[in-house]
């Protein structure tokens, strides 16, 4: 069956048409394009590469894997791997099987792996060797029976998989992996079983095909429910938005980690939707991936502020090639001004910001790539995704201009947080995402991000959004980042803390940084404090952990 509607929507975002989106399972984008492109490279890790045939008939074999050791419809599977062949192959061979995917952070400490484990049910894991061993430390408190075990050299070339546990071994790292029939190496799985096609029965509207854990940085992480019709959509959605780009052409730079939903939509389901070429980098590393872009001529490169903010200020910038680069959609937190307007001159392709979250599969937002955006906005909502701003008190609507906390329908949006119907009650009603975010939408339908409803600091009975003071002090030539809190205070309730980190070499003094923001804030919103850092806490798409800060807060001001 082929996508009802051609792919290349040839209109601009601003027009907001409707999309027609097929009731397929998630996994029909890879046959769809196995079918048109087999020879055309799916995947590139490391110098390796993997045409779509050869996915196709991976995730089949990993699939029927699945099938034989019991896995049935709806059982959840978790795969806990950075960036590389064997995510994607995983992922798709648990579609393929019927499954639900529970994405799994590798920098999860124990005990968050061991709540996720839990929460979810997943009694299948597929890891990478290096955490075998965190792994089958938390077994005995979870519901794990069976451990699929990869090594980052699994598909690389000879010398590079016989070199890598080598390095590995060198620094101590080389993990021991005790081999049993519930603990199996995954390249032995996959082989032994059949290519035969998988046809799973899915309803695309009810069943799971992911439970992504979202939360981490506000609280307990709680299971998203995402259809295998709330990913096709949002695919879709931004296949649209992407209208310029030509199927069975288009390089993406995969340095999103495709196990959080940002990653896993723009690179991996949308990548594979047109039939891409996916570029998958494990880690994020400044010079790696200048030399990469360099190497490999990615056309579209998601990501977040903090990664064009480390390309665009890296020493030897001047040394590689970032011309290939035709667009690309910030998300996941406000994105500087100077920060785009300089990646675009160096790269000469499209830098915009988006806006979503994990509940949304995660896209509801962005700025027309090729049409107008206006700086410092999230831009319009992508087709059929309705938006209004209510009065977080009352949930009334409120008019345009107007503060209030952003609220989105479509078909992108969650069936709701796994097994928590009252957390559910609480974000969703009619249809409607409260996304927590407080908001507000310019005549011209472009909305605008204030903050989180949760960071707002009062201080002096005044309301201080985080946000504003950080692009603020972000202006100052000197700063290369900051983050702004609230801390105790005894006469104003909170006060308004900043921590910065300064540009190499560029370090200057509280009272020039006094200075410049007196000339930008009123009175109140100024930071009293300061805190000089060499890096700020992030999450692996690159937001800063403001939770994180004010924790490290709370604990200094406990111990004193
Ligand atoms: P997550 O569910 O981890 O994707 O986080 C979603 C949250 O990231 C949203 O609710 C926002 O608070 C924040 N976020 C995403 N995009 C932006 C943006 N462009 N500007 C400001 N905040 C953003």
């Amino acid at each position: 069956m082929s996508i009802a509607k051609p792919w290349i929507a040839s209109y601009p975002p601003e027009t907001a048409p409707s999309l027609e989106y097929p009731r397929v399972p998630l996994t029909h984008f890879l046959e769809e394009a196995a079918a048109e492109f087999p020879d055309h490279h799916a995947l590139y890790f490391m110098g390796k590469r993997i045409t779509y045939r050869e996915l196709l008939t991976m995730s089949y074999q990993f699939a029927n894997a699945l099938l034989r050791r019991g896995i049935k419809k709806g059982d959840r599977v978790a795969i806990m791997l950075p960036n590389c062949p064997q995510a994607v192959i995983s992922y798709y061979g648990a579609l393929f099987a019927g499954a639900t995917v529970v994405m799994t952070n590798p920098l999860y400490t124990e005990r968050e792996l061991i709540h996720q484990l839990n929460d979810s049910g997943a009694e299948t894991i597929i890891t990478v060797d290096l955490l075998y061993k965190r792994v089958t430390q938390v077994r005995p408190s979870t519901p794990l029976k069976r451990l699929i075990i990869t090594s980052i050299g699994d598909f690389l070339p000879l010398v590079k998989s016989w070199l890598y546990p080598l390095v590995q071994w060198k620094q101590g790292q080389k993990p021991q992996v005790v081999y049993s029939s519930d603990v199996e190496a995954f390249l032995a799985v996959l082989k032994e079983s059949a290519v035969t096609p998988v046809k799973p029965d899915i309803d695309p509207e009810n069943d799971l095909a992911l439970l992504q854990y979202t939360g981490g940085t506000t609280g307990v992480a709680k299971g998203v429910m995402l259809t295998h019709l709330n990913l096709i959509a949002n695919a879709l959605q931004c296949r649209a938005v992407l209208y310029k780009c030509q199927r069975g052409r288009e390089r993406i730079l995969g340095v999103l980690p495709l196990f959080h939903v940002y990653g896993m939509t723009t690179v991996m389901n949308q990548g594979i939707s047109i039939a891409a070429e996916l570029i998958l980098v494990p880690k994020f590393n400044v010079k790696e991936i200048l030399g990469l872009i360099d190497k490999t001529k990615p056309t579209l490169f998601p990501g977040a502020p903090t990664m064009y903010i480390g390309l665009i200020n890296h020493p030897d910038l001047a040394k590689y090639d970032l011309k290939s680069i035709e667009a690309c959609v910030s998300g996941s937190a406000p994105l500087p001004v100077e920060v785009q307007n300089r990646f675009e001159e160096l790269t000469g392709g499209k830098l915009v910001e988006g806006y979503g979250l994990t509940e949304a599969s995660p896209v509801t937002h962005s700025n027309p790539i090729w049409g107008r955006r206006i700086n410092g906005s999230i831009g319009l909502p992508w087709p059929d995704t309705d938006c209004k701003i209510v009065d977080p008190a009352t949930g009334e609507e409120l008019p345009n201009g107007e503060i209030g906390e952003l609220a989105v329908r479509g078909p992108q949006v969650m069936l709701g947080y796994w097994n928590r119907p009252e957390e559910t009650a609480a974000v969703l009603r009619d249809g409607w995402l409260l996304t927590g975010d407080m908001a507000y939408m310019d005549e011209q339908g472009y909305f605008y991000i204030v903050d989180r409803k949760k960071d707002m600091i009062i201080a002096g009975g005044f309301n201080i959004y985080p946000r504003e003071v950080e692009e603020v002090l972000f202006e100052h030539p000197a700063i290369q980042e900051a983050a702004v809190i609230g801390v105790p205070d005894p006469y104003r309730g909170e006060t308004v803390k900043a921590f910065v980190v300064f540009k190499q070499g560029q370090e200057v003094s509280q009272s020039d940084l006094d200075e410049h923001c007196r000339k930008r804030l009123a009175a109140y919103k100024i930071p009293r404090l300061y805190e000089v850092r060499t890096e700020l806490p992030k999450t692996m798409v690159g937001k800063v952990l403001r939770r994180q800060l004010q924790e490290e807060e709370k604990a200094r001001r406990e111990q004193t």
